[in-house]
């Protein structure tokens, strides 16, 4: 009954279960203070719940194309990135999907739930983006996906690396997801190349994981394209509301976001010699640490493939990562490195 090409995934898999410090799913660790959440509050008794959303979010556009002083004709809004991204392999005309790995795996997952033939340029060996070589293997591409940050890696792409792949004309997404975290975006170049789509998010630098919200900035007919093929009433009144309200703050994003640096390159320092630099809100480690780290409570995202013995780190609040510290010396202690 059930369509082989649908067995053929393996369903999304968390650690579940009451663990103390969560550091697999590089959220913010802060929840946004209550005085916000009252702002929210405010807004949603004004709301008509009964009735659907605006069918193209134009609420949530305008807000979002006001804080970059751009128009809400280059601005889509999604169900998280992830439903952006479900669209985004679809949009474009072409034979493949170019991907980049080690890197996000919803590119690949939404590409073969399409039945897109995949083609993959891995990153070089510093991690850094080889725009010539995707370049090369992009000349009957639909779309090629570029992270940066990349996750799960942490680092920023060269500038000229992504330049080089924005002058094949192809469709290029850029998933700027934790942009905020590296200080730096490249979402202006979308008035110089149409064929680029900047994907952002509010799960992370805004502290939105759990309410869904996603963007991309992008061309008219690109925005336009999209709205032809999403779900009309994805992105609820209720979420509309708390990203409306989390653009009046900015100042509470940026102060939170410094902390979370702060904390990155504190445990950094500490581990340097495993620990890869990072631009976003989590560390790569060359430590096999993942099982370890779960018997003292701490759930970490454990990494395969190219990355297998390694771990992913989220950033946590200070008394978090004081205990993955100590959790981490102990288990170079016990693995005799320490
Ligand atoms: N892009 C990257 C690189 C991510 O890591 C994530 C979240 N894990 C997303 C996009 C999508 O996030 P969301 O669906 O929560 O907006």
């Amino acid at each position: 009954m059930i369509d082989p090409l649908v067995k053929s995934f393996e369903p999304y898999r968390v650690v579940e279960g009451n663990y103390r410090i969560r550091l697999d799913k590089n959220e913010n660790p802060y929840d946004l203070p209550d005085w916000v959440k009252e702002e929210m509050f405010e807004e949603l008794r004004e709301l008509s719940l009964n009735r659907y959303p605006h069918v193209t979010s134009m609420p949530a556009r305008e807000a979002i194309a006001d804080f970059y002083g751009l128009s809400p004709e280059n601005v889509a809004v999604g169900n998280g990135g992830d439903e952006l991204i479900g669209h985004l392999v679809r949009l474009f005309r072409g034979n493949h999907v170019v991907v980049t790995p080690p890197t996000f795996g919803m590119y690949t997952f939404y590409a073969r739930l399409n039945g897109f033939p995949l083609v993959e340029v891995p990153l070089r060996e510093d991690f850094t983006l080889d725009g010539g070589a995707v370049a090369e293997r992009s000349k009957n591409a639909k779309v090629i996906f570029i992270a940066s940050p990349n996750n799960p890696t942490g680092n920023l792409q060269p500038e000229e690396e992504i330049i080089e792949v924005l002058e094949t004309g192809k469709p290029v997404v850029l998933d700027e997801a934790y942009a905020e975290f590296a200080g730096k975006s490249l979402w202006r170049l979308i008035e110089e190349y149409p064929n680029l789509v900047v994907l952002r998010t509010f799960s992370k630098a805004f502290g939105l994981a759990g309410v869904r919200a996603g963007y991309f900035l992008a061309g008219e007919e690109v925005v336009e394209a999209l709205y032809r093929i999403k779900s009309p009433f994805s992105v609820g009144v209720m979420t509309m509301a708390a990203v409306g309200v989390v653009l009046r703050h900015p100042a509470l994003m940026e102060k939170r976001v410094a902390k979370i640096i702060e904390e990155r390159e504190r445990i950094r320092r500490k581990f340097g010699e495993f620990t890869y630099p990072s631009d976003a809100n989590f560390l790569l480690m060359r430590l096999n640490a993942h099982g370890f780290l779960l018997k003292r409570g701490i759930v970490v995202r454990k990494l395969a493939g190219r990355l297998e013995g390694h771990i992913r780190v989220t950033v946590g609040r200070r008394w978090e990562n004081d205990e993955l510290i100590r959790a981490l010396k102990d288990y170079l202690e016990a693995e005799g490195c320490g």
